[in-house]
């Protein structure tokens, strides 16, 4: 009945634009499904925000994160991906077709793929909050170019932590990996590199108990684990790279969510709703590369048009 009352329910809505959001809309749109993608706000993702990507299969010499993306979305919008530049606010998956609120328009969609990847982790310390924006970054690629000839710290030993260390040592003076162990999480190329550049130095076994400063960020409190002593460590920025929170705020309450936080699916990328699909960071605890956000968008794709065939027959 309620296909009824609405003039236009769409096959496919995805929601998000990130690797697994593109190509889930590729595979989609040659489908002939005509998917629509509700973007957010972070178009491209996080992949879009990574200065170069030198493990995405076809691209030898590399590729940058934000013109992969648009290779992306040209990719599909060639074969009829529509984008609306909109944010999903509310969704109901209690009845098919489902409902989904944005700001400023309601959509019905038989199927839903959700790809909304996942955010940067906060260190939640005293001064973060308050210096965002101000000396207190998430994005190497986005604000390094503000800290030309200064001296920035990095939070993290993981691969994202490296890589963006290595990419604002092109700006800034000196770059100090402050780790909370005395072993990285890094992988060995990448650990390689930074513990080759001499712009690089490390602080180990150690965390930021506050950021201050006035008009910017000006010192960081550390405290070393080991023997619990504190220090101040002048630095004009300070760049977190502590892992992810997967975006799964909307679904709370309608979706099977595991303890982390992640959207439980299936192989064939099903959430616990029929007709409800997820992929990429935001069901996906383990890889979050590129290449995996992708395969698991192409094969919800799959899925849902598998679904909306048998269905129809
Ligand atoms: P990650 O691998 O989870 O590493 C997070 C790092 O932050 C760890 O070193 C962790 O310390 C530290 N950490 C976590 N919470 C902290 C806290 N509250 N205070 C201080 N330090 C904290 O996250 P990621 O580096 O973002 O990488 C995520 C995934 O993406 C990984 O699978 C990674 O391989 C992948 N990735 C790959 C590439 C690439 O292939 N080039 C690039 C970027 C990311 P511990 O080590 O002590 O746990």
């Amino acid at each position: 009945m309620a296909e009824e009352n609405h003039s236009t329910i769409e096959n496919i809505i995805i929601l998000g634009t990130g690797p697994a959001g593109l190509a889930a809309a590729l595979y989609a749109a040659r489908a002939d499904l005509k998917p629509l993608l509700l973007t957010g706000t972070e178009i491209g993702g996080q992949a879009a925000l990574t200065d170069r990507i030198e493990n995405y299969p076809g691209f030898p010499e590399g590729v940058g994160g934000a013109e992969l993306a648009d290779l992306f979305q040209k990719n599909a919008e060639r074969f009829g991906a529509r984008l609306e530049y909109d944010t999903a606010t509310e969704v109901d998956l209690s009845q098919r077709p489902f409902t989904i609120k944005t700001y400023s328009k309601e959509f019905q969609a038989r199927t839903l793929i959700i790809t909304t990847g996942a955010s940067p982790n906060k260190l939640n310390v005293r001064g973060e909050k308050e210096l965002r924006g101000k000396g207190v970054s998430y994005c190497a690629t986005c604000d390094g170019w503000f800290f030309k000839n200064k001296d920035v710290a990095v939070v993290g030993g993981g691969d994202s932590a490296l890589e963006e260390a290595i990419f604002l040592t092109r700006y800034a003076k000196t770059v100090t990996i402050i780790h909370r162990r005395d072993e990285l999480r890094a992988g060995a190329i990448l650990q390689k590199r930074a513990k080759n550049n001499p712009k690089i130095s490390f602080i180990w076994n150690s965390v930021v108990e506050e950021i201050q400063g006035s008009e910017g960020v000006e010192r960081l409190k550390l405290k070393n684990v080991k023997d619990g002593n504190t220090e101040m460590f002048e630095t004009s920025g300070i760049f977190v790279f502590i892992g992810h929170n997967p975006n799964t705020q909307l679904f709370k309450g309608q979706l099977e969510i595991d303890k982390q936080g992640y959207l439980i699916v299936d192989q064939l990328m099903n959430t616990n709703v029929a007709g409800v699909f997820a992929a990429g960071e935001v069901c996906d605890a383990h890889f979050r590369q590129v290449i995996t956000s992708a395969g698991m968008g192409a094969a919800a794709a799959i899925s849902a048009t598998r679904l909306l065939e048998s269905e129809a027959d």
